[in-house]
């Protein structure tokens, strides 16, 4: 028996009706096999924002860290200025947590997902392990004669030896355990500084894993070629910024944000693993929130917990109610954001 303590954080919108079917999956999950999971709940979002001015307090980080994992719905509302919730909760744990990396799978399910022609799920089937603590969103930076016609505003790209091989690292061991190819992403031959300290530290790193083949590309050919060629991808790994980009190409061309994941991982601490969409205020409340993300999350977060084969009778359900159109209304079905939780539940084996 394996048990987990999960930390939920719906936050706000559909947040929590996407984070109730996923908690509803795990739950059937631990009745079929040899996990178990204790949940608790932390109310973090608008509404604890708005009624006490408090993002997340000090005190509640320190609970968080003892969980084994965090696992998130959606933080976002039109009564708060856009950006606060996002920065002020999800970005303060992701660096809090040194969450260093951002695990992005690639993965068509059903060839009617994609607007790709003459392409099917073998094509598309890859992971994007993206940096997600340093380059040029670290915060580094600042303006000169700021609101003047002379003013200059400098943001810094940080690239630390240690902060690019901890990524290497990960990639490398993915790809070595899929028995795959690991694709390095960047602009090498512009970035001639922080690119080649990326470029030295894979051929390094890479030293240790001899089986794993390699290759190289530069970003802008990565946009083409997911495009054009996505079946030459298996993992890849890449910088912040060059992540957030394709990554989200990559949600487009796997059928769109209903089915996007994101995983945000500290291998020696705390992870949190949260559907890439937002909290769609506009259907919040209607019952027709798509809850397919959140439970491919919820996939996510077995898996990195480290039960692959657990991790996978989720994605089979989810792939075979997608298949049996028994989806919410967005994806072409009936459901309801409930019902389509319970017949992923009812089909799980
Ligand atoms: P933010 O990302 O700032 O929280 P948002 O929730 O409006 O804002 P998106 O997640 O990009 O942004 O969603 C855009 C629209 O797509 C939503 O308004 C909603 O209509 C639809 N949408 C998003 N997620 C889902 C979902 N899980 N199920 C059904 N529709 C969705």
């Amino acid at each position: 028996m394996s048990e987990y303590n999960i930390a939920l954080i719906p936050g706000d919108g559909i947040g929590p009706e996407v984070v109730a079917q996923g908690v509803k999956v795990l739950e059937k999950l631990a009745q079929i096999s040899t996990l178990n999971f204790n949940f608790q709940e932390f109310p973090l979002g608008a509404d604890h924002y708005l009624s006490t001015g408090e993002l997340i307090s000090p005190e509640t980080k320190q609970d968080l860290a003892d969980f084994d994992a965090l696992y998130l719905g959606a933080v976002g509302d039109p009564r708060v200025k856009p950006g606060v919730l996002e920065h002020g909760i999800l970005l303060d744990l992701r660096f809090s947590f040194d969450m260093y990396i951002n695990l992005r799978p690639v993965k068509l399910l059903m060839e009617k997902f994609t607007p790709l022609k003459d392409t099917s799920p073998e094509d598309i089937d890859m992971l994007v392990v993206r940096e997600n603590t340093e380059g040029l969103y670290a915060g580094s930076g600042g303006f000169l004669k700021k609101d003047t016609p002379q003013e200059v505003a400098v943001q810094e790209m940080i690239n630390t030896y240690h902060g690019v091989e901890r990524v290497i690292r990960y990639a490398y061991e993915y790809a070595a355990r899929k028995e795959g190819k690991l694709t390095l992403c960047d602009k090498c031959n512009v970035l001639e500084y922080a690119h080649d300290l990326w470029q030295r530290v894979y051929k390094k790193v890479g030293e240790d894993f001899p089986a794993v083949e390699q290759d190289h590309i530069l970003v802008d050919a990565m946009t083409m070629k997911m495009v054009r060629n996505p079946e030459i991808f298996d993992v890849v790994v890449t910088c912040n910024m060059f992540g957030d980009i394709i990554t989200d190409l990559g949600a487009e061309i796997q059928g769109g944000m209903g089915l996007a994941v994101s995983g945000n991982i500290n291998p020696e601490g705390v992870s949190m693993f949260e559907p890439v969409h937002g909290s769609a205020p506009d259907i919040a409340g209607e019952g027709k929130a798509n809850p397919t993300a959140a439970l491919l999350a919820a996939a996510m977060m077995v898996e990195v917990l480290g039960h692959r084969k657990e991790a996978e009778k989720i994605e089979k359900a989810v792939n075979n109610a997608l298949t049996a159109g028994k989806t919410t209304e967005d994806m072409g079905g009936r459901l309801s954001t409930s019902e389509a939780g319970d017949y992923i539940c009812s089909i799980l084996e």
